[in-house]
């Protein structure tokens, strides 16, 4: 049996082979890696990143929903963190690991009667890549909420406290410093039950008229380069709403989706950002930017 395989069992984590991620992204699209480890808790996380760091070339994953990953089988480890979904409430602050899904602390935050995240009710992704991409929406973001991160980085793990940390459209600081994010602190308002659900759902009817939730998608592919840009209506305006490549499709309900309509591949993807990119450009003078991170060649 290969070295690194009961390595990386010794670790405590759990270890699928030969696994394709394709079936761990949301837009169904990523080749195979060799292994696909699922650590238990915390320390097992940390254990494999240790086994790892200095000669293994692997990637975190959270719940897959804003990655574009080649085709081609990929030469790296991966490390999904749905497993570590734990929250905890202590003298009114949250305390998340990092895999929990945003809508089951949304749910969590709404029983405990605390406000303020329900923008985030149904973003489909778990709150470590959450915090990683500051993720936000209808003029609320993440990072409003972070009191203190714990990280692992250099095999090490502790806390960073709110000053140490920066949150910017879609990104944060942790993006540069290479770090893993394995648990989050964050406080909230005090608000009423029914008030909070009242928000939750009103935030997920409007998901539901405008986004193209019945298809596999990574989300809004590209960043608003300016407040004033709707990268959406841009690309409509130049009459690429259902424009297709293979299987890959501008989504005729919000053009700022990319769609994957059966068996579209990393490359149809990939070619229709080329197109948005280049017809923005030469229309609005615009650079456009893509929100979603692209696993190519390992690199991210
Ligand atoms: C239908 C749909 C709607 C969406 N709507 C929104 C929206 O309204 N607003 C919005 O901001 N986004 C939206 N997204 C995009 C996506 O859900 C968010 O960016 C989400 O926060 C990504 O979380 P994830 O766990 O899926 O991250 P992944 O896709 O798994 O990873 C994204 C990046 O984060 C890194 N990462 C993940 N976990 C960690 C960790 N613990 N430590 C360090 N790095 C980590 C990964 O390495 C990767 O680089 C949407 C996506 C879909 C499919």
């Amino acid at each position: 049996m290969d070295k690194l395989f009961v390595d990386i069992l010794k670790s405590g984590c759990d270890v699928k082979t030969s696994e394709k991620l394709s079936c761990h992204t949301s837009i169904k699209i990523g080749g195979k890696v060799k292994y696909l480890a699922l650590p238990n808790d915390v320390l097992s996380l940390e254990k494999v990143v240790r086994l790892l760091r200095n000669n293994i070339p692997f990637q975190i994953m959270g719940l897959g929903t804003n990655l574009l990953v080649q085709d081609e089988d990929l030469e790296m480890v991966v490390l999904k963190t749905e497993r570590l979904n734990q929250i905890e409430i202590k003298r009114g602050k949250v305390t998340v690991e990092c895999g929990t899904p945003l809508k089951r602390l949304c749910l969590f935050l709404m029983e405990a009667e605390l406000g303020g995240l329900e923008f985030a009710y149904g973003i489909p992704g778990s709150v470590g890549g959450a915090v990683y991409m500051n993720a936000g929406a209808y003029g609320g973001e993440i990072g409003e909420f972070v009191e203190a991160v714990e990280v692992l980085k250099d095999g090490k793990r502790y806390w960073l406290s709110k000053n140490e940390i920066s949150f910017g459209y879609r990104d944060s600081s942790f993006k540069k410093e290479k770090v893993i994010i394995t648990r989050v602190m964050m406080r909230f308002r005090k608000d009423k039950k029914e008030e909070i659900r009242r928000k939750m759902m009103n935030f997920l009817k409007r998901r539901l008229e405008k986004q193209p939730l019945d298809l596999p998608s990574a989300g809004s592919v590209f960043k608003r380069p300016r407040p004033d840009f709707y990268v959406g209506s841009a690309i409509e305006s130049l009459g690429l709403k259902g424009y297709k490549i293979g299987n890959a499709q501008i989504s005729e309900k919000h053009a700022g989706f990319i769609v994957n309509l059966g068996d579209a591949t990393f490359n149809d993807v990939m070619r229709l950002i080329e197109v948005v990119k280049k017809k923005v450009k030469e229309k609005y003078g615009v650079d456009l930017e893509t929100e979603v991170e692209i696993w190519w060649n390992g690199k991210r």
